[in-house]
């Protein structure tokens, strides 16, 4: 068993870092969206990252433990963006720490559990299954792996797998029809394009994964 453990301020870091990567990529995703979508992701997360790590230090000393301030975080995203994902990532923060009230500090596997709340949380809300071209193709795969693995000895590696089977789960998305979300329309001619939701996803949450190398 690993001695790694998650504290409130690494979470805030990563809210802070995840913040720095959307303005990064706000063109890419959104690039990504306009060949499929509303040409809007990017600029909808880039929306409530703001307002995320606007609030993020005076929500970091008022939350007594981890799960309330990703709980704040993500109401904040419900609230703050306008499309599909506000809700389907708002969902994910809010739903990380249902099963860890109180807690200043987690294990990895705990962490690990974590991250599978928040991903059945957007499974829950948006409908979708594997296949229907939407983030949960990256999100879904990857908490397999990450459940089966969770009390491996190292868990960088067992992180770094997850987040490469996501990255698989994105380009997965390049052949597919969508089932799900505004690609729908499309029909046939979404196919080979890779869903913006998907990639946002994955790379968001490698973020979880460079902060732990720190
Ligand atoms: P909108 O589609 O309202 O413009 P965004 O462009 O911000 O919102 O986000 C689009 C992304 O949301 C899609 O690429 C897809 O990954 C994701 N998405 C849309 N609908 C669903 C759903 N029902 N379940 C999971 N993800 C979804
Ligand atoms: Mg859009």
């Amino acid at each position: 068993m690993s001695e790694m453990t998650f504290d409130k301020q690494y979470f805030a870091n990563c809210l802070a870092e995840m913040a720095r990567l959307t303005e990064e990529n706000r063109d890419y995703w959104t690039k990504l969206d306009s060949d499929i979508g509303d040409g809007d992701h990017g600029i909808n997360l880039s929306i409530g990252f703001r307002a995320v790590t606007s609030n993020l230090q005076e929500n970091l000393e008022n939350a007594e433990d981890i799960s309330s301030l990703l709980k704040k975080s993500g109401m904040v995203l419900l609230s703050k963006v306008g499309g599909a994902s506000g809700p389907l990532y708002g969902s994910f923060f809010i739903k990380m720490g249902k099963d860890d009230a109180g807690k200043r500090e987690v294990s990895f596997p705990e962490f690990a559990g974590m991250l599978k709340n928040g991903v059945e949380a957007v499974q829950l809300r948006g409908k979708a299954e594997v296949g229907d071209k939407t983030m949960i193709d990256a999100l879904q795969p990857g908490m397999e792996y990450l459940d089966t693995h969770k009390n491996d000895d190292d868990p960088v590696k067992v992180m770094e797998e997850t987040v490469s089977i996501m990255k698989q789960g994105a380009e997965s998305t390049i052949p597919l029809v969508a089932k799900k979300g505004r690609a729908m329309r499309l029909g046939e001619r979404a196919i080979g394009h890779k869903d913006p939701g998907s990639e946002s996803s994955w790379m968001l949450l490698n973020v979880f994964l460079e902060e732990m190398k720190k």
